[in-house]
């Protein structure tokens, strides 16, 4: 059976090398062998930023535009936003009826992202929004309104599949055997670190480079970034594997990463240097996407992209929904239009 991909991501901002090198790296390989749905989840960024739509607006454009820079290629991959996709609001409306608000609350996932939003907002539960507890259930929609079984998640995502895997078999046994339970695809790098050490890059942590940064700020960021404290002097000998610099030195600089490693270890290096040798191998890197999307922008084909995959996106939601709504019963006007 042919294997779909559903992917995504919120547009609230531009991506960071956290996004490439943990999801949308993957994704260009995988546009290669599968038919393969990016998902710019655009009602699901609501779920946090209801009161700001023009951000989300804004960002769609621009996650678009990142996600062309970075290789996805709209001729293999169908790039489209959530929100034209109608139907997908109205499975989740369905699939509510089949999970209990405790299981959300159990979700590990769901429990994760309530602790984060009080240490970082200081919310109490009782400010969560019924449509923040619910995106487990939305991204079910999304996912099987494709018919997708392939997912690419890293390792704290699971739970969703899982939550996703629940609805649907709960589904198929109240009404027919309809839906596909999807699989998770396990990318292990999943997780990129940020500057100050986080276990995760974000936006909202101050901790990220852009890929639409210029040369000056990633400098500035690459200056600021965490090294290891027990190294003071300059020929102190230190330990690069608790180092932030040493850390992205591995992800951009293919040539001399032995070398950065030894020199560090003996003390043969000093932290400013070797973060100037960064910043030249991240503006490198950092180059050729940035004139990628420069000239997409110039051709202002972005609108069109968008469109064109989001109509392909519509056909393909049209037809599962159909089966859906025979299954469940509430087909009520095709008989009459046969
Ligand atoms: Fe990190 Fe480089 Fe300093 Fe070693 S020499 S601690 S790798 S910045």
């Amino acid at each position: 059976m042919e294997k779909i991909i559903l992917t995504g991501l919120r547009p609230t901002g531009n991506l960071h090398l956290g996004h490439y090198f943990g999801a949308v790296r993957n994704w260009v390989k995988l546009q290669e062998e599968y038919q393969t749905y990016i998902e710019i989840a655009d009602v699901q960024a609501l779920t946090d930023n209801f009161n700001n739509p023009e951000k989300v607006r804004k960002n769609v454009k621009e996650v678009a535009l990142d996600f062309l820079a970075l290789g996805l290629d709209p001729k293999k991959v169908t790039i489209f936003i959530q929100s034209a996709i109608p139907e997908i609001a109205e499975l989740t409306v369905f699939y509510s009826n089949l999970v209990t608000i405790a299981r959300l609350y159990r979700n590990p996932t769901i429990k994760t992202e309530i602790k984060q939003k009080k240490e970082l907002f200081g919310n109490d539960g009782e400010s969560l929004t019924y449509g923040f507890l619910g995106y487990p259930v939305s991204q079910a929609a999304d996912i099987t309104v494709f018919n997708g079984n392939l997912i690419p998640v890293g390792e704290d995502q699971l739970p969703l599949i899982e939550q996703c895997r629940e609805i649907v078999r709960k589904f198929n046994h109240i009404y027919g055997d309809i839906l596909r339970e999807p699989e998770a695809l396990l990318d292990k790098n999943a997780r990129i670190k940020g500057l100050d050490g986080n276990e995760k890059m974000g936006k909202s942590l101050g901790n990220a480079i852009f890929l639409v940064d210029d040369p000056e700020t990633v400098s500035k960021k690459i200056m600021s970034a965490k090294t290891d404290p027990q190294k003071i002097k300059k020929d102190d000998k230190a330990d690069p594997e608790v180092c932030m610099v040493y850390y992205y030195h591995k992800l951009v600089n293919d040539n001399n990463i032995s070398t950065v490693c030894k020199e560090c270890q003996n003390g043969m290096r000093g932290c400013v240097a070797c973060k100037k040798e960064l910043i030249e191998h991240m503006v490198e890197f950092l180059k050729p996407i940035q004139e990628k999307r420069k000239e997409l922008e110039e051709q202002k084909i972005v609108d069109q992209i968008l469109k064109e995959g989001t109509q392909k996106a519509q056909e393909k939601a049209k037809e599962t929904m159909k089966k859906i709504k025979e299954s469940m019963k509430i087909d009520y006007f095709d008989e009459i239009s046969k």
